[in-house]
């Protein structure tokens, strides 16, 4: 379940930044029965969890029976809260950092990390781990006709069009300026060659609409396609990924090349 600012009980305690004590909840002015909740709450205790100055989040507690909560439950509730909000907040903060701003994209300091993951995982399971290299065409020439903020708008919609061509699995991250990068797990070689058609097919279907340009915006990208050998570094797959879209940027932009596999593998 969640809750809104203001929304609720707990909303209420967000606001306010002040504790909650309520005997018989659905007697409560503020009370908010959720339709998702599959658990009996009569009676309800909340405290704030503070952070340099803000509420980031609360601590509750329930029980279905009536006034269960003394002053003792509340200031082992409070006690619970202090401990609690330094490292819910530096993990909040944690997760902030891994997404881009403008796409909400994985960082490029996710892209390592996340395909050493990847490659365990598919060693594991013995199954394909492909990625996809995505370098959107003449990109300079968006900002130069358009600004830096349609620039920004059609980098946004790129990364949305991307995510629905994509499974819910794949992870999308941004590794630079208008470079990307898709992991791709269980993903054989011909498999992520057709999600690169099915990425372009998506961009050539609809021009980008942003906000702040007259007019839409044609975009195309140029992909290179790399599938895990089972034994190369993550630098290294990278890298045969990047040598693919710069042959396919050489072929003339908007296709897809698929990288040789590696000579010396064993
Ligand atoms: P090519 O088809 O060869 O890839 O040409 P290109 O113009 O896409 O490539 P180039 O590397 O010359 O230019 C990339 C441009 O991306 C230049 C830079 O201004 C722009 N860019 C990089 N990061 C951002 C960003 O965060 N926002 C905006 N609006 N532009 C960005
Ligand atoms: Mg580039
Ligand atoms: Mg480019």
């Amino acid at each position: 379940m969640s809750f809104r600012r203001g929304e609720g009980l707990i909303g209420w305690v967000v606001d306010a930044g002040e504790p909650t004590r309520v005997d018989e909840v659905k007697s409560h002015p503020r009370w908010v029965q959720s339709k998702s909740q599959t658990f009996q709450v009569t009676s309800f205790l909340a405290e704030p969890l503070w952070s340099n100055g803000e509420v980031i989040g609360v601590l509750s507690v329930t029980s279905p029976t009536l006034g269960a909560f003394g002053d003792n439950a509340q200031l082992l509730l409070r006690l619970l809260a202090n401990c609690s909000a330094p490292p819910i907040d530096r993990a909040r903060l944690k997760r902030l950092a891994m997404f881009d701003d403008i796409t909400l994209a994985f960082n490029h300091r996710y892209l390592v990390p996340r395909l050493t993951e990847e490659m365990e995982r598919a060693s594991r399971s013995g199954s394909d781990l492909s990625v996809l290299l995505m370098d959107l065409d003449h990109f300079k020439q968006v900002n130069d006709r358009h600004g830096h903020a349609v620039g920004d708008a059609v980098l946004r919609t790129f990364a949305d069009r991307v995510r629905r061509a994509v499974r819910r699995l794949d992870v999308l991250v941004r590794r630079g300026g208008e470079e990307f990068v898709l992991i791709m797990p269980s993903t054989s070689a011909p498999q992520a060659h057709a999600t690169g058609n099915r990425i372009q097919q998506a961009l050539h279907d609809e021009h980008f609409e942003v906000e702040g340009a007259a007019q839409t915006i044609p975009q195309t990208v140029s992909i290179g396609v790399a599938t895990w050998d089972g034994h190369e570094k993550p630098d290294a797959l990278e890298r045969r990924a990047d040598e693919a879209m710069y042959e396919a940027k050489r072929l003339g932009r908007n296709r897809v090349v698929v990288a040789t596999p590696r000579r010396d593998r064993g």
